[in-house]
């Protein structure tokens, strides 16, 4: 979830290749020459999905909901149902998609959502993975998350906290689950430099870090690169505390350019980079060019493999 770039309408469009990511055919099928696909097929780790009645009526729920506001009232502002996520995934050659609403202020939106994803899970098994959408601190938000992990979903998120203690605090419930249940904690986070774009919140490194520092042993996967957190693995005490935690590439061709990949090699290394897209944000497709840069080996883990441990999927 992020509005770093320029909106457009409808779901981003890619036209169909003959393959996959890097001409590569999704898992099981063909490749162009017909032989055998050489990369597996992509797990996209961060897609956002919204059923057709939100989609339909998103100018009604634009005053419930103050963050939704700042992300959805340009009505250029992309938005996708499941089916249009499928057929993106099919141009894309992407196998898996983990998938999750909106973390609404209200515990009832969340729950809405989450019966949208669960529905949609249901209906394409094997192809999406879903995560819960919470209200930390609301009423019955950690009873939700258990009914959803017990219906299948893979983790929480893409929960969007603010920086401070007392948000933090909200979520202790939430990550002692997921730690009983090995499961991840999504979070929106932020660089805490570069340009200003709506959704730009003051979860930054220092807030993530200090997530870590209270939840060890819950799996938090730090969306859009954590803020540039991956960096201060390099330092031995932080990337003891950040043991558990993983990075997704959520919007960052809108925030860096390709020699990110390398920076994370050095640092955190490329078993903590997970791909994923933010779709309908942005289409898988528009990471491909970046990503020639790791090896075939790094890039199987980022684009699949890491993804395919972290949710258990
Ligand atoms: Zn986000």
């Amino acid at each position: 979830m992020s509005g770093t770039g320029s909106a457009a309408t409808g779901p981003e469009r890619t036209p169909a290749p003959a393959g996959g990511p890097h001409g590569v055919a999704a898992a099981g099928a063909p490749g162009p020459t017909g032989a055998a696909a050489a990369e597996p097929a992509w797990v996209d780790a961060h897609v956002h999905i919204f059923s057709p009645d939100v989609v339909a009526r998103r100018d009604s729920y634009l005053p419930r909901d103050a963050r939704f506001a700042a992300l959805y009232t340009d009505p250029r502002a992309r938005m996708a149902t499941a089916e249009e996520v499928l057929a993106e995934m099919d141009c894309c050659g992407v196998e898996t998609s983990v998938v999750f609403g909106f973390p609404f202020r209200d515990q009832g939106l969340c729950r809405a959502t989450n019966d949208y994803v669960l529905e949609a899970m249901a209906a394409h098994l094997g192809r999406l993975a879903g995560l819960a959408c919470v209200a930390p601190g609301a009423p019955g938000a950690v009873a939700e998350l258990e009914r959803c992990l017990d219906a299948g979903m893979r983790g929480c998120g893409e929960l969007a906290p603010d920086g401070g203690d007392a948000a933090r605090k909200e979520l202790a419930g939430i990550a002692g689950l997921l730690r009983e249940r090995d499961l991840p904690l999504m979070l929106h986070a932020n660089e805490p430099v570069g340009h200003e774009y709506p959704g730009k919140s003051g979860f930054g490194p220092e807030a993530a870090a200090a997530c870590a520092e209270a939840y060890p042993g819950t799996k938090l996967v730090f969306a859009h690169m954590g803020g540039g957190l991956f960096l201060y693995e390099a330092m031995p005490e932080l990337r003891r505390i950040l043991a558990d935690c993983y990075y997704d590439t959520s919007a960052l061709p809108y925030l860096y350019d390709a020699g990110v990949y390398k920076a994370v090699e050095a640092t955190a290394g490329l078993h903590k980079l997970l791909f994923g897209s933010d779709y309908a944000l942005l289409s898988p497709s528009r990471y491909r060019a970046g990503l020639q840069c790791l090896s075939p080996e790094g890039r199987a883990a980022v684009c699949g493999d890491n993804a395919r441990k972290v949710f258990r999927i």
